[in-house]
């Protein structure tokens, strides 16, 4: 479905039947052109080379889903890969990533060689009864351990990318926490030099004689003895907002780059300049470096009604994905998470009140 970057619905004007999505959620230039379709199930086999394969179920017993009605914008692929990922590095999730990526495939969308795919099994002289079909499931085997490296990857450069944000906000629990390993992901490093008090005081070091080695174990001597001072859990000691230019450089080269090409928009048969997209990565992929780069300006954060809206940010309360769409929202609609809100503002309002009183006693005397 269209939407425009804010996500209002806007009337497609594309031929229901043809089920190819122009999406004007992402306008200007590289629109995203892509298709939708699902495999009715996968099952799982061991090579010896390519180790675990997802192979597709492609008969006329379980034929494809090749109009969904469901379909995931892009904003919401990114969100729900996102979502994915969380579940599988999460020690307290019940069911293995295999699974997990399995399910996602089959309420989502097929991951792989997507145009390719979808273009052979719309084919006219395409038939579910014949070999076609075992062609067709064989180009859509994918390797888990792909999958799961592309989904790392997202998934790291996303929480970054949510982590930078709220620096804006001086919301430093995101990245405070990035470096926490899950069940499959390497917790991301970016951050950890801002966590340690590093400062070595300037000592006398004349005793050494400018012998390096000595000079060494004096101060390693003098460390032993004046351990520095850290900060306490859950707070940095050096403001990482200090070198958000620098962290944003980071980000960037964690986003990779896009071919663009000329693609056919069915809606109305003529060309697009489209970003090449052929698995739901690159989509995603696609979506977050739009996200960013309708970002402000870091200095323009703060200002009331530059908040953007329509970003992905992560619960305050749950940890899930989801895209705001109201300029405060810092927690997603799940019930619990609105009363962790509740409880959390009243405590603010508590607090508030308690240091005006406190102040108001003050002057008074
Ligand atoms: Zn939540």
């Amino acid at each position: 479905m269209p939407y425009n970057w804010n996500g209002d619905y806007i009337e497609s004007r594309a031929d229901k039947n043809t089920d190819i999505l122009g999406f004007g959620e992402i306008g200007g230039v590289g629109q995203l052109i892509y298709h939708n379709f699902r495999f009715a199930d996968y099952k799982l086999k061991n090579d010896k080379k390519s180790g675990l394969l997802a192979c597709p179920v492609c008969n006329k017993k379980s034929p494809p889903d090749l109009t969904p009605k469901d379909n995931l914008s892009g904003k919401e692929i990114l969100t729900s890969l996102c979502e994915l990922a969380r579940r599988v590095d999460d020690v307290s999730e019940e069911n293995d990533h295999k699974a997990l990526i399995i399910e996602w495939c089959k309420e989502n969308m097929h991951p792989y060689a997507i145009d390719y795919l979808y273009n052979a099994l719309t084919d006219d002289n395409f038939d579910i009864a014949d070999i076609d079909a075992e062609m067709a499931a064989r180009d859509g085997i994918f390797s888990i351990e792909d999958f799961m490296t592309d989904l790392e990857n997202l998934y790291n450069a996303a929480r970054f990318y949510i982590a930078l944000e709220a620096f804006c906000f001086a919301d430093n629990e995101p990245a405070y926490e990035m470096y926490q390993t899950g069940r499959h992901f390497q917790g991301l490093p970016y951050f950890e030099r801002y966590k340690l008090n590093m400062e070595i005081p300037d000592i006398d070091l004349s005793a050494a004689k400018g012998d390096l080695l000595e000079e060494m174990k004096l101060g390693n001597k003098y460390l032993a003895e004046h351990p520095l001072e850290q900060p306490p859990e859950g707070e940095f000691y050096t403001e990482p907002y200090d070198e958000y230019e620098k962290l944003r450089e980071r980000l960037i080269d964690c986003i990779p780059d896009f071919k663009l090409r000329l693609k056919v928009n069915p809606q109305n048969n003529r060309l697009v300049f489209s970003a090449d997209v052929n698995s739901v990565f690159d989509i995603a992929w696609y979506v977050l470096a739009r996200m960013m780069s309708e970002d402000p300006a870091p200095e323009d954060f703060g200002k009331e009604d530059e908040r953007p809206e329509g970003i992905m940010i992560c619960c305050h309360h749950c940890g899930r994905f989801f895209i705001r769409n109201a300029k405060h929202q810092q927690y997603c609609d799940r019930p619990d998470c609105q009363k962790a809100r509740n409880a959390k503002n009243q405590r603010d309002y508590r607090r508030r009140k308690a240091i005006e009183k406190a102040q108001a006693e003050k002057n008074k005397k």
